[in-house]
C-alpha cells in the first residue's frame, strides 16, 4: 500500500501490479493472494480520496507468460490514457486535494493494515474488477470512526513505559508529568496499553468513534504519586 500511494504521490497515471498465479506460489507465505486483497482495499482507498480505482490494477500470470503479460499491460495502458492525466475529468477530485489526500492516508497505513488484518489475510482468487471486497461503508467507518487509546491523568504515574513502547512517537512524555497521547500520531497499535503496568492500568482503549477527553492544560500535568495519596 506504501509503494502504491508513493507512486501515486509523484503523479503517476496509473500503477499495475503483476503476481503469480494463485496457488503457485513457491513460498508458503501465499503473498500473492494478500496482494489481492490489498489491491482491492487499497482501491477503495484511492476512491475515498478522489483517485479513479481504475488506474491500480492487478493481474497474475506466470514468468512463462510473456504474452499475457504483454497483453495485460496494453490493456491496462490504453486504460489509463483513455482516463488522462491524474487529478483531471477521470477522478472526483483536483490534482491537489488528492496529493493532500494521499499525504494524510500515509500516515495511517499501519493503522489500516491493523484494522483490516482479518480480511488482508483471507485466500480469494477473484481479478473481477467489479468484486467490492471492501466496502465504502467499511471504509468510511475505518476512516472516521477509529477507536482510540486514552491515559487517564488521575492514573498515570509518569512511568513513561508508554512512550518506551510507541513505534511512531505520539506519547507527549516529561519527567513527573502526566503522559498525554497525541491523537493525530497514532496508529492505534495498543503496545502502550499493554505496557502500562497493571499497578497504574493509566490506560484505556475507546470505543470506535467515542470522543477522547481533551488533556489537562499544561501547567495541570504533574502527577500525583500514589503513595503520597495514601500517605495524606
Ligand atoms: S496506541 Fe499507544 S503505542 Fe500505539 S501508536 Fe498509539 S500511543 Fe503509540
Ligand atoms: S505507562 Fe501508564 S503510568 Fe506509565 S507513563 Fe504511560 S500511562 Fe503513565
Amino acid at each position: 500500500m506504501k509503494h502504491i500511494f508513493r507512486a501515486f504521490s509523484k503523479k503517476v497515471d496509473g500503477v499495475f501490479i503483476g503476481g503469480c498465479h494463485f496457488n503457485e506460489c513457491n513460498y508458503i507465505t501465499h503473498g500473492n493472494y494478500h496482494a489481492l486483497n490489498m489491491v482491492l482495499l487499497t482501491k477503495k482507498l484511492l476512491e475515498y480520496i478522489g483517485i479513479n480505482p481504475d488506474r491500480l490494477r492487478i493481474r497474475v500470470m506466470s514468468g512463462a507468460e510473456g504474452a499475457l503479460y504483454a497483453e495485460h499491460v496494453n490493456k491496462f495502458n490504453a486504460r489509463i490514457k483513455e482516463l488522462g492525466p491524474l487529478g483531471g475529468d477521470s477522478d472526483s477530485k483536483s490534482l491537489e486535494e488528492i496529493q493532500a489526500g494521499i499525504a494524510k492516508l500515509s500516515a495511517q497505513i499501519p493503522y489500516i493494515k491493523i484494522m483490516t488484518r482479518e480480511k488482508l489475510g483471507k485466500k480469494q482468487d477473484v481479478t473481477d474488477d467489479s468484486v467490492e471486497y471492501f466496502t465504502g461503508e467499511e471504509i468510511d467507518s475505518l476512516l472516521n470512526k477509529k477507536i482510540a487509546y486514552y491515559i487517564d491523568p488521575a492514573k498515570c504515574q509518569a512511568c513513561m513505559a508508554c512512550a518506551r513502547r510507541c513505534p511512531v512517537g505520539a506519547v507527549i512524555s516529561a519527567k513527573g508529568q502526566v503522559h498525554i497521547i497525541e491523537q493525530d500520531k497514532c496508529i492505534r497499535c495498543g503496545s502502550c496499553e499493554a505496557g502500562c503496568p497493571d499497578r497504574f492500568a493509566a490506560i484505556s482503549k475507546l470505543e470506535a468513534g467515542a470522543t477522547v477527553p481533551p488533556p489537562p492544560p499544561e501547567d495541570q500535568r504533574a502527577i500525583v504519586k500514589k503513595a503520597k495519596e495514601s500517605a495524606g
